[in-house]
């Protein structure tokens, strides 16, 4: 998810994978495109690739969409992937249609020309020409890549009707980003949300820094300190279970993650001023009472003058970041955004 040196994403085509007439070198161009070309078909397609599966829903106006999962095949070759992919997009052409514009949400981190430097879920596409194997797969798209975390926060920000979001979703780690004026910000790198610093002295995240947010407030974080507290290991049903019941180690432990997270909302507050902070990830959608108590501790944590941004659960659940990849692709054709709220599960 990292992406030190790509372009942000947004509606616009900040890391646009194909070959653009205006820059011959090849330089992702951050300015958005004229308009939409008569030439090209006006299905659009999001793409959000996960470590195991990829999701894919293209839309057009007046057809009903196209939505699809499948799986990654067994060992993590990249050729092997594309090839599926490939195959997926044939598929999409001869039951649905072509597609001009294709956005895709990669967890990996890829650098300003489109190259996969590494990817934890699936390794071996580390040194992917992913830019080039996009152009490849949909040869007569407008295709574009960027962090499955800042289209997340573009989807919900759409979908909440806000132009000024802050997203967190709390998961394996703590991923998000940041929306200003209905476009995803910053403009040089993803929103690192998950490694903001909120414990100096807090546990060793996985970047090797202690006190990251995602090192307190992530699911495998919060599992491990209530097991400390209990004395054995708990697993995400445990911790339910031992919410439900009011047991000590489930709580506290589950404050803890609170708190950080209300005090990286006061501090994107300060910063952002947002309308809303929104926190969403399977892990606070699993548990009740979560966002709600995240929403508590910000409100505490306000000052006079400056109150907390309001704090919503999100809404799109496991969807976000494939509707953030439409969302992409919709800019890249050209097409208004979609301000109605897309569906949710
Ligand atoms: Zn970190």
């Amino acid at each position: 998810m990292p992406d030190p040196q790509g372009p942000a994403v947004g509606p616009g085509p900040q890391r646009p994978a194909g070959p653009d007439p205006r820059r011959p070198d090849g330089v992702p161009d951050p300015r958005r495109p004229a308009g939409p070309d008569p030439r090209r078909p006006d299905g659009v397609l999001g793409v959000d690739v996960g470590g195991t599966k990829v999701a894919l829903r293209a839309e057009a106006a007046g057809r009903p969409a196209y939505d699809r999962v499948f799986h990654w095949p067994r060992g993590g070759d990249a050729t092997a992937d594309l090839a599926v992919l490939a195959a997926e997009a044939d598929r999409l052409r001869g039951a649905w249609g072509p597609v001009g514009a294709v956005g895709v949400a990669m967890p990996a981190t890829t650098d300003a020309a489109g190259t996969v430097t590494t990817w934890p879920g699936r390794p071996g596409w580390a040194g992917l020409d992913l830019a080039g194997a996009l152009r490849r797969v949909f040869p007569d798209a407008t295709t574009a890549v960027a962090d499955d975390g800042d289209l997340a926060a573009l989807a919900e920000a759409r979908h909440a009707g806000h132009d000024d979001v802050v997203y967190l979703g709390v998961g394996t780690g703590v991923g998000g980003g940041v929306v200003l004026a209905g476009r995803s910000v910053p403009g040089r790198s993803s929103a690192e949300v998950g490694h903001m610093v909120v414990a100096l002295d807090g546990a060793r995240c996985d970047c090797g820094r202690r006190g990251c947010l995602q090192s307190v407030a992530s699911g495998p974080a919060t599992l491990r300190r209530a097991g400390a507290a209990r004395g054995a290991e708990v697993s995400f049903d445990d911790l339910r279970a031992g919410l439900r019941d009011g047991r000590t180690w489930a709580v506290d432990a589950v404050e803890a993650s609170c708190r950080a997270l209300a005090a990286a909302v006061v501090s994107l507050g300060e910063l952002l001023d947002p309308a809303v902070a929104i926190v969403g990830g399977g892990f606070a959608a699993g548990l009740p009472g979560f966002v709600p108590l995240v929403a508590d501790r910000a409100r505490s944590a306000g000052r006079p003058g400056r109150p907390a941004p309001p704090v919503l659960p999100a809404a799109l659940g496991g969807l976000s970041s494939l509707h953030g990849a439409v969302e992409l692709a919709r800019g890249l054709a050209g097409a208004p955004h979609s301000r109605s709220p897309v569906s949710t599960p």
